[in-house]
């Protein structure tokens, strides 16, 4: 690990202050963080601790409920607010990593977590288009089990993919079904992002992974008036049950009145440089009967542009079944956290 500064902020001016300066990075729950220093993937010149900002609210209002950047994943998913209103939420989390790691993991920190591609954490490939802008992607001719199906070219592009990594988060995905808003904090002000504007899909620029303006705080997460609560499902498909990343992942909520589906929210995890979402997919759904057969029309949405690699063909057809899977298990109620 290089040397670097450390830096306790004191109030959210002081934290956007000092992260404004060259090389510094903020340092939540630092379980992602500084693994990557010791793998000399990141090299921050001064890490600015957040962990003593006043951003641990859980706060629910008219419109739904705010959750403080530095919540931990433990704190959020067990929250008696979330757990009955947004369990998709919950049981997202809930899938994520293992107890100790999500007692430290914060909400922030789980949105900004980076690709557990193994050409980008492994320094001795030299080719990884986002550690080392014009190197390459190694994996696209490498081992790509694990990687993306979707959204890897800009449509029409014939320059190649330049990043073909997935984004790890089990969170997120939930987040993207429920309609998330993004709270950030910078030199310039504050400002909202929505959830399908946060993360970017790799372009002719895989270094750039967020909307996030260079210093800017993430303060909170918005989540609107809740609708899934009743009926709502994440699925996620690993190598092992447990403190294992997905292979793909399914977060999948319903609105139901009578047999029929009055809306829906549904996002993969494990396909993409973000969570997939796409409103057509949702919107053929809507005013249908609950049925295998509509599900199966949606999941065929989402996955039309699918394109594979060697090695993880498996998931066009994984990801089918899980959505079809997930609604039809949404359809069922609402577990708490049944993939813990
Ligand atoms: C063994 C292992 C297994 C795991 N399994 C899973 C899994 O199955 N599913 C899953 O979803 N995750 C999994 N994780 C990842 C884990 O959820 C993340 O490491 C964690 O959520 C990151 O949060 P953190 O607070 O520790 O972030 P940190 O490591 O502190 O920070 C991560 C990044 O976010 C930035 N950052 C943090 N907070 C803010 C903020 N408020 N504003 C701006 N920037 C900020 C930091 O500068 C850094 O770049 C696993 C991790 C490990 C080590």
């Amino acid at each position: 690990m290089k040397d670097f500064a450390y830096q306790r902020a004191a109030s959210s001016e002081a934290a956007i202050h000092a992260g404004n300066a060259r090389g510094a990075k903020f340092l939540a729950g630092g379980t992602n963080l500084v693994d990557l220093m010791k793998y000399r993937v990141e090299s921050p010149a001064a890490l600015v601790d957040i962990n003593h900002l006043d951003l641990t609210q859980i706060t629910p209002d008219q419109d739904g409920v705010r959750i403080g950047a530095m919540v931990r994943n433990s704190d959020l998913a067990n929250h008696a607010l979330i757990r009955q209103s947004y369990p998709l939420l919950s049981q997202a989390l809930l899938s994520g990593a293992s107890p100790q790691l999500r007692n430290m993991a914060s909400t922030g920190g789980n949105l900004l977590q980076r690709t557990r591609c193994y050409y980008f954490t492994d320094v001795s490939f030299p080719a990884c288009n986002k550690r080392e802008p014009g190197s390459g992607c190694a994996a696209v001719k490498g081992y790509n089990r694990i990687h993306a199906i979707l959204g890897q070219t800009d449509k029409g592009s014939t320059s190649g993919e330049t990043c073909i990594a997935t984004h790890p988060s089990d969170m997120c995905v939930a987040m993207a079904a429920l309609d998330a808003k993004v709270e950030v904090e910078g030199a310039k002000g504050k400002r909202t992002i929505s959830f399908a504007d946060f993360h970017k899909l790799p372009g002719s620029t895989p270094w750039i992974e967020t909307a996030l303006h260079p210093g800017e705080l993430i303060v909170g997460v918005t989540l609107p008036a809740a609708k899934y609560a009743k009926n709502s499902y994440y699925l996620k498909a690993r190598d092992r049950n447990s403190y294992a990343f997905a292979l793909i992942s399914v977060a999948a909520g319903l609105e139901l009145e009578g047999g029929n589906i009055k809306s829906a929210g549904l996002a993969l995890g494990g396909v993409a440089l973000k969570p997939w979402r796409m409103p057509e997919a949702e919107h053929v759904l809507v005013g249908k009967p609950a049925t295998p057969e509509n599900f199966a029309r949606a999941a065929d949405i989402l996955l039309k542009d699918a394109k594979t690699y060697e090695h993880n063909a498996f998931k066009v057809e994984m990801a089918r079944r899980g959505v079809v899977r997930a609604l039809t298990l949404a359809t069922q109620g609402a577990p708490e956290g049944a993939n813990a």
